[in-house]
């Protein structure tokens, strides 16, 4: 607890094109919680409201450290918390700063950075698949000669499945490889990436089915919050997340497996509080991790899941950071599940018809479409936005799948090509 009242407070990292912002704010308001905003562009009411937010700059996370340690000598934080991928380090590291409880800077450079999770968890056996790094600036027909079939390439430090592309050979290698060169060439994406902007992984294919793992490791010890299924084949050459549905249907000994491979990434990596979100692969070797994550889940997922007397996720992250006792990790008990739009090709999102339709489908508890209309949508590899998320939950999975594909069936996404 702070030392000048009673009442904690918290400074939560919001990224401007955060999903994140509005369930970690509402937690805060349950929890009563004081909230300092610290975000990338200066808040409206910031100068009239200095002890509110903060503006910090998340690619110098140096010298945003710094105004946080400044900031806190007048208004001290109970914690610092990063709500997503382009928070997390900045969290850690001012948490050092001011002697806060959370993860070591190194465990989450290495969560941010594909090769370097690659390079530490095959070193500590945990399954994974091989890989290789190159830089930008080789000619790709020679690289396809180092690589094995079926492989993956991916960008070192981007998320949401941007710029990773499927190549079964050569030809599709060296497609792949450019590719992803002109998604890492946009400035913004350069500006974000920094060196790593330079940087392409290459891995193996890992077949098999997928899965999400929500977690929260507490004094280094996973506790699993939710196992969901992806029951959406991902085979790519992309790789569009689709349907979230938990609990699991697969058999324990399996869902454990999968605890059991994450818990030791996690262990691996040095991470040791907080959220973790983790995507795994499991085929007739086990389980094989693809990427550790020291965030809750993304978008607006965590709608999904309630826990214990009705908690969301972000209020149970947001208790364990300022250091009280969360009284139940237990899901709620039905079946719940969500299912991110795909954007099924570019141009300027017009219309979305039948919302009123597939909100009337049995076990539907929401539609929401988060990209306004009259904007520019792009699908992977290159884009890297949800087109929206629809919620549902009943007694079964099953029930739960079935009630999304419905609603999905029921939306027509009316994309329109782009003037020129
Ligand atoms: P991001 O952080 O952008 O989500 P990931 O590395 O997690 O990137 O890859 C996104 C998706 O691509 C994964 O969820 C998985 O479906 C697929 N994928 C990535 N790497 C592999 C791999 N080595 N084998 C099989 N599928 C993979």
């Amino acid at each position: 607890m702070n030392s000048t009242n009673s009442k904690h407070r918290i400074l939560l990292l919001l990224p401007t094109r955060t999903y994140r912002a509005g369930a970690f704010l509402k937690a805060a308001r349950q929890l009563g919680i004081e909230v300092v905003v610290g975000s990338n562009q200066a808040q409206t009411l910031s100068r009239y409201l200095p002890a509110k937010s903060l503006t910090l700059n998340f690619h110098k996370p140096e010298q945003a450290t710094q105004k946080i340690v400044e900031f806190a000598r007048k208004y001290p934080f109970d914690a610092v918390v990063g709500v997503d991928d382009d928070s997390v380090l900045l969290a850690a590291m001012a948490s050092a700063a001011l002697s806060l409880p959370h993860n070591s800077i190194e465990s989450v450079i290495a969560t941010r950075n594909k090769y370097r999770m690659r390079e530490i968890l095959a070193r500590a056996g945990v399954p994974s698949p091989d890989f290789w790094l190159f830089s930008l600036e080789d000619p790709p027909a020679d690289l396809a000669q180092k690589v094995t079939f079926p492989c993956v390439v991916k960008p070192v430090s981007l998320s949401a499945s941007q710029g990773v592309i499927r190549a079964d050979d050569e030809k599709q290698f060296v497609q792949a490889f450019y590719r992803l060169a002109s998604i890492l060439e946009n400035p913004e994406v350069r500006d974000r990436l920094g060196t790593a902007a330079r940087q392409v992984l290459v891995e193996g294919f890992i077949s098999g089915p997928e899965f999400a793992l929500e977690g929260l490791l507490i004094r280094g010890k996973l506790k699993v919050l939710a196992l969901f299924d992806k029951p959406d084949p991902l085979e790519g050459p992309f790789f569009e997340e689709t349907l979230y549905i938990t609990p699991s249907r697969f058999p324990t000994s399996v869902q454990e497996a999968i605890a059991t491979c994450t818990a030791q990434a996690a262990e691996a990596l040095g991470l040791k509080e907080g959220p973790v979100h983790a995507e795994l692969r499991y085929n007739h070797r086990g389980p094989w991790i693809i990427e550790i994550a020291a965030r809750s889940i993304g978008g607006l997922c965590s709608r999904t899941l309630r826990f214990g007397t009705g908690l969301s996720l972000e209020e149970l992250i947001l208790r364990h950071a300022i250091g009280l006792e969360v009284e139940s990790f237990d899901r709620e008990r039905p079946a719940a599940g969500v299912m991110m739009l795909p954007i099924p090709h570019a141009g300027i999102l017009r219309a979305v018809h039948g919302k009123e339709s597939a909100a009337q489908v049995e076990g539907i508890e929401e539609i929401v479409i988060s990209i306004p209309l009259e904007q520019e949508v792009q699908p992977l590899p290159e884009g890297s936005k949800y087109l929206g998320f629809i919620f549902a939950h009943g007694e079964s999975p099953a029930f739960v799948e079935e009630a999304l594909r419905e609603a999905y069936r029921r939306l027509e996404i009316v994309i329109i090509p782009q003037k020129y």
